[in-house]
C-alpha cells in the first residue's frame, strides 16, 4: 500500500545543485507533492534580482512538475537573510523598499495562480542588529497584509521558537488581520505543542527521530526536507527523498498509522494552502 508524501519545504537550485533531479529523486521514493521555495542567491540582491529569482522559481516548479509528475507548488518572497544583506549594503530604509517591491511582485504571482504561497518571511535565525530585526518585522507585516488579500499562506523562517517570538509573530499577524492557521513554521521543532497551540502550522524536518517525537505530540503537522540543493554543502540537510522514505519506514515500524499519514501529507497542507494535494 502506498502512502501520500508531501514535502512542505524544499529548494531546487539548478546552478549550485542538482536542480529538478532533486524532485525526480523525491518522486522515485513515492513523493507526490512538493512545495518549492525560492532560494536566496549569493551576494546582495535588489528588487530586480529578487523578482527574477521568484520568477525563475515559479518556472522551475512548472518544469519540475512536467518532468517528474510530482505536483509542484512554488513559494515565493523575500528571505530575512536577504533583508539583512540589503540593510548592510544600503541601509534599512532602502532594504525595506526593495523587499516590499519584490513582495508585491510575489503576491502577484500568487494572484495569477503561478505560486501558491509567500515565503520565507520572518527573522534571521542568527543574532542580528535590532534595526534589521525591526526591518524584517515591517516586511513580514507587509507580506501578511498582501497574503491576507490574496487568501494565501505564508511560510515563516525564524530563530528557535520562544514565547516572546511567538507573541511577536502573533502580534504582527493580528495587525495584518492574518489568520495564524495560514502561518507555517518551517523548521519547526518536533516538540511542536506550543506552536500548534498558537494556531500556527508546524512543519518538521523529516528524520525518523524527529517524526517519532512529533507523533507523540499529535498529527497536526507537515513534513519537510528543507533540502537546499547545494553540492558544496552536502549533508547540510536531509536528502530530497527524506519525506517519502521516513514516512514509509515509520509506517512499516508501526509508528505512523495510515490515518495519521493522510492527515500529515494531505489534510493539513490542503487546509493550510487551499490547494489540491496529489496522492498515490
Ligand atoms: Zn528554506
Amino acid at each position: 500500500m502506498r502512502l501520500p508524501a508531501t514535502d512542505n519545504h524544499m529548494h531546487v537550485d539548478p546552478e549550485r545543485g542538482i536542480g529538478t533531479e532533486a524532485v525526480r529523486r523525491f518522486a522515485s521514493r513515492g513523493g507526490c507533492t512538493a512545495f518549492i521555495v525560492v532560494k536566496p542567491r549569493s551576494g546582495v540582491p535588489d528588487a530586480e534580482r529578487l523578482m527574477e529569482n521568484n520568477l525563475s522559481t515559479v518556472k522551475l516548479a512548472e518544469v519540475a512538475q512536467r518532468e517528474t509528475g510530482v505536483r509542484c507548488y512554488a513559494v515565493v518572497g523575500v528571505h530575512p537573510v536577504e533583508v539583512d544583506r540589503m540593510a548592510g549594503a544600503m541601509g534599512v530604509e532602502k532594504a525595506v523598499e526593495h523587499a516590499i517591491k519584490a513582495t508585491e511582485h510575489a503576491a502577484e504571482l500568487v494572484e495569477q495562480g503561478r505560486a501558491c504561497a509567500l515565503g520565507e518571511y520572518g527573522f534571521p535565525h542568527y543574532p542580528a542588529a535590532q534595526e534589521v530585526v525591526d526591518a524584517c518585522e515591517r516586511v513580514l507585516l507587509f507580506a501578511l497584509e498582501l497574503a491576507r488579500d490574496a487568501g494565501c499562506a505564508v511560510q515563516l523562517h525564524t530563530p528557535s521558537f520562544s514565547s516572546e517570538l511567538r507573541e511577536r509573530i502573533l502580534g504582527v499577524a493580528r495587525r495584518a488581520g492574518f489568520k495564524p492557521e495560514k502561518l507555517v513554521k518551517h523548521f519547526s521543532p518536533p516538540d511542536f505543542g506550543e506552536i500548534a497551540a498558537a494556531g500556527i502550522v508546524p512543519s518538521v524536518i523529516a528524520t525518523k527521530k524527529n517524526i517519532r517525537r512529533a507523533l507523540e505530540v499529535g498529527d497536526g503537522f507537515m513534513m519537510e526536507s528543507d533540502y537546499i540543493d547545494e553540492l558544496s554543502r552536502p549533508g547540510a540537510v536531509v536528502s530530497p527523498q527524506a519525506v517519502p522514505k521516513v514516512t514509509a519506514a515509520l509506517h512499516q515500524a508501526g509508528v505512523l498509522e495510515e490515518e495519521a499519514a493522510w492527515r500529515i501529507h494531505v489534510e493539513v497542507p490542503e487546509r493550510t494552502y487551499g490547494v489540491e494535494i496529489a496522492t498515490p
